[in-house]
C-alpha cells in the first residue's frame, strides 16, 4: 500500500488484531490467568498450549467478551470485546442445533449475522471445510469429525476477522484429528483470518501455528512465544510433519511445557 493512501497500514492492521495488556483474571480469590500482555496482530494463526487449568479458556473467554479481565484490558479491533459479535467461536463439542439440517446449521448462523443464507452461501461454507453434498443431512447422519466441520464452516459464516477455537478437535480419533488439522491450517491460508486456537498437544500446537504461545499452569502466564517458521502453503503435511524443523519446534514447545512446574492436583 502506497503511503498517500489514505487508508493507513495502522488502520488496516488492527482489523482483526488483538491486545492483551497487564490481564488478570480471578474467580473469587483464585487468579486463574495473569499477568499477560500479548499482541496478536492480524492474520496470525496463535496457538494457545499449556496444561489443563492454567487458564486457557478463561483466556480465549476474555477475549471473546464472556468475561471482563479482574484487572487490565482487552481490545480486538481496537475496541472492547461484545459478546457474541466480535468473533467466530468453535468449541470442544460442536454445539449444532440437531432438529436442524448440516445446511440449516450454517444457514442459521448466515441469517444471525444478517447475511443472506442462499443454498450457493451455505455449499460455499460447506466445501471451504471440505464437506460436500451434505447440506440437506441431519446432523445425526453425519460423523463427529463432519460435524466439527460444520461448526467450524458455521464460525466462518460469521465473516469478522477473528476466530476463536477451543480444543476443537480434543474429542476426535487421531487419523480424523489430523486430517481436520491440514484442513483447517489450509482455512487459514485462504482466508488470512487472525485465529487462536487453545490446545494442550504440542504437535497440533506446532503444526497449526504460525506462532505458538505456551503459558505456565495456572495462574496461566506466558512461558515462551515462539514464532514458527514453517511454510504455510505449498508444502504437503506429511513432509512438513516428518520434517527436522517440525521436530526441532516440537522439541522446543514441549521442552517449555516440560521445564514449567507442574500444579499439585487438588
Ligand atoms: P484451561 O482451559 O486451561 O483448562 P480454564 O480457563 O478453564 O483452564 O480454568 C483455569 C482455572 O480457573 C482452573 O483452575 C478452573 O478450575 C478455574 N475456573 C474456570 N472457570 C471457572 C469459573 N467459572 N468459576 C470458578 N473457577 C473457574
Ligand atoms: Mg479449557
Amino acid at each position: 500500500m502506497s503511503s498517500a493512501d489514505p487508508v493507513s497500514d495502522d488502520t488496516v492492521s488492527a482489523d482483526g488484531a488483538v491486545a492483551i495488556e497487564g490481564v488478570r483474571h480471578a474467580y473469587g480469590e483464585v487468579t486463574a490467568v495473569g499477568p499477560v500482555d500479548l499482541t496478536v496482530p492480524a492474520g496470525e494463526f496463535l496457538v494457545l498450549v499449556g496444561a489443563s487449568g492454567c487458564g486457557k479458556s478463561t483466556l480465549l473467554r476474555l477475549i471473546a467478551g464472556f468475561e471482563q479481565p479482574t484487572e487490565g484490558t482487552v481490545r480486538t479491533a481496537g475496541e472492547p470485546p461484545v459478546p457474541g459479535r466480535g468473533a467466530g467461536l468453535v468449541f470442544q463439542q460442536p454445539r449444532l442445533f440437531p432438529w436442524k439440517t448440516v445446511g440449516g446449521n450454517v444457514a442459521l448462523a448466515l441469517k444471525y449475522a444478517g447475511l443472506p443464507a442462499t443454498p450457493e452461501r451455505v455449499d460455499g461454507l460447506l466445501a471451504r471445510v471440505g464437506l460436500h453434498d451434505v447440506a440437506k443431512r441431519r446432523i445425526w447422519q453425519i460423523s463427529g469429525g463432519q460435524q466439527q466441520r460444520v461448526a467450524i464452516a458455521r464460525a466462518l459464516a460469521v465473516e469478522n476477522p477473528l476466530l476463536l477455537l477451543d480444543e476443537p478437535f480434543a474429542a476426535l480419533d487421531a487419523l480424523t484429528r489430523e486430517r481436520l488439522q491440514e484442513d483447517l491450517r489450509q482455512v487459514g491460508a485462504d482466508t488470512g483470518r487472525t485465529s487462536i486456537f487453545v490446545t494442550h498437544s504440542v504437535d497440533e500446537a506446532v503444526f497449526l501455528g504460525s506462532r505458538v504461545v505456551v503459558l505456565t499452569p495456572r495462574p496461566g502466564r506466558i512461558a515462551l512465544d515462539l514464532a514458527i517458521g514453517l511454510p504455510r502453503t505449498g508444502a504437503g503435511a506429511e513432509e512438513l510433519r516428518g520434517s527436522p524443523e517440525f521436530a526441532a519446534l516440537r522439541a522446543q514447545v514441549g521442552h517449555a511445557i516440560r521445564e514449567t512446574p507442574v500444579a499439585p492436583l487438588r
